[in-house]
């Protein structure tokens, strides 16, 4: 389907044929949903020798009572489980609660009221505060700087990462700049993985940015590959060692999408000085975390090579559901320009750009032949798409064949509207 060199004829009579396949599918009273990023029963299941696990034994390697308060920074055990996920020494890697994102709010509340190196590092002091937003991105993330009130910058995302020749010219000229949201591996939503260049760039930032700069890595994929080879990412705490700059970056990630995305373990790593600024809080938050549920991780990824081996667990369910989304665009929309997109090698998404001005109408679309999409927009800041042309799909919950049939209907609607939007 080539729209630019049709005929208007041809097109009618395209918008003709789809419009009678769009009514077909309407008729099938679909109930489809492709909004939900997150783990499948069968992928939680995978977990549930956890349960039961400590078999009355609550106590670590170090005698610790796990049942008692305390311990700010987490069982040792768990916190080298952590640092094997974040590629971070094992003494920077904090483990907190059930959730990463409650650690960036934490750490960003943090760096905004309190300061992470003293209280005159504090954001708060300044008249603006501004945050770089790679995009499309996680509209959580850009939900904490809202929350914050916090003025969210816009940077264009590549396949390399985020396009660091823009970063680095409005983070060296505008101090206001305190700090950018990463998704380093596997990038929700675009699927990608930030090359060594870029991430070598980004821990120089803190070379010209202003001092109480904070990058949020939020490496939440780190482990979830879906290849047998997978790119591998390299170590954003070497890079800052390197350059100097240990204390520009703090690196987050959880288990949500390794055991249970409800009660996982949640890791922060950062140079000690970052780490010890952001406890000097975090003591008044919490007498300690849930270190019984850290212990059960613990024991259920004791056994070398178990972590990976689980991950491969998870791959195998998710990639047929990957392979479906893939295949569909592939032959919808792998010879025109009706659509972009990265065909991601791991983590939660593929991300879908429309021909511009398209995405809510191809949502709507979708949503009233009973297919839900994620809202257009919600991948940018303030949910505002100046495009409108970028959807996320995530395709981890529904069966293979869910999976298969939303994508029929999902081929259906990019082609109606675009051929629409040609005859318009
Ligand atoms: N970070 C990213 C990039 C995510 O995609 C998600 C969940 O979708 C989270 C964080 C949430 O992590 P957690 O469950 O540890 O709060």
């Amino acid at each position: 389907m080539e729209l630019n060199s049709a005929s208007k004829e041809q097109l009618a009579q395209w918008e003709q044929d789809l419009a009678a396949e769009y009514q077909a599918i309407k008729a099938k009273q679909l109930n489809l949903d492709l909004t939900r990023g997150k783990p499948s029963s069968e992928q939680l299941s995978l977990s549930d020798a956890m349960d039961g696990i400590l078999n009355g034994d609550y106590k670590t390697a170090d005698g610790t009572d796990t049942r008692n308060y305390g311990g700010l920074d987490g069982i040792a055990e768990i916190q080298a489980i952590g640092a094997e996920i974040l590629t971070a020494p094992v003494e920077n890697v904090l483990a907190g609660g059930n959730s990463s994102l409650t650690l960036m709010h934490q750490a960003m509340s943090v760096a905004y009221f309190f300061g992470l190196n003293g209280a005159d590092s504090a954001w708060s002091k300044e008249s603006t505060v501004k945050f770089l937003c790679p995009v499309p991105g996680y509209d959580r993330h850009f939900a904490v700087c809202e929350h914050l009130g916090i003025e969210m910058v816009t940077v264009p995302m590549t396949a390399n990462g985020p396009d660091m020749d823009v970063v680095e010219k409005l983070v060296a000229e505008d101090h206001a700049i305190k700090g950018m949201w990463c998704v380093p591996k596997y990038s929700n939503p675009t699927g990608v993985v930030y090359s060594d260049e870029t991430v070598q760039r980004i821990a120089a930032l803190g070379k010209v940015a202003a001092a109480n700069f904070r990058v949020f890595w939020d490496n939440a994929y780190g482990v979830h590959d879906l290849s047998a080879e997978p790119v591998a990412l390299a170590s954003i705490f070497d890079a800052c060692k390197a350059a100097g700059t240990e204390d520009s970056v703090l690196q987050f990630a959880s288990t949500s999408k390794i055991t249970f995305a409800g009660a996982g373990v949640a890791f922060m790593a950062a140079s000690s000085a970052n780490l010890a600024g952001f406890k000097k809080s975090l003591g008044f938050m919490t007498i300690g975390p849930d270190k019984i549920n850290q212990l059960r991780h613990a024991k259920f990824f004791a056994a070398p090579g178990s972590l990976k081996a689980h991950m491969e667990k998870h791959a195998a369910i998710i990639k047929p559901r990957f392979a479906s989304v893939l295949s569909h665009l592939e032959e919808a929309f792998g010879n025109n320009d009706l659509g972009q997109w990265e065909s991601a090698d791991g983590g939660y998404f593929i991300s879908f750009d429309t021909r511009p001005g398209l995405a809510k109408e191809v949502v709507k679309l979708a949503g009233e032949a009973g297919v839900k999409l994620t809202p257009a927009g919600a991948t940018f800041p303030y949910g505002n798409d100046p495009q409108d042309a970028n959807i996320r799909i995530a395709p981890t919950v529904p069966t293979v064949a869910q999976v298969d049939e939303a994508m029929k209907v999902f081929v259906t609607c990019v082609k109606l509207a675009s051929v629409r939007q040609a005859l318009a």
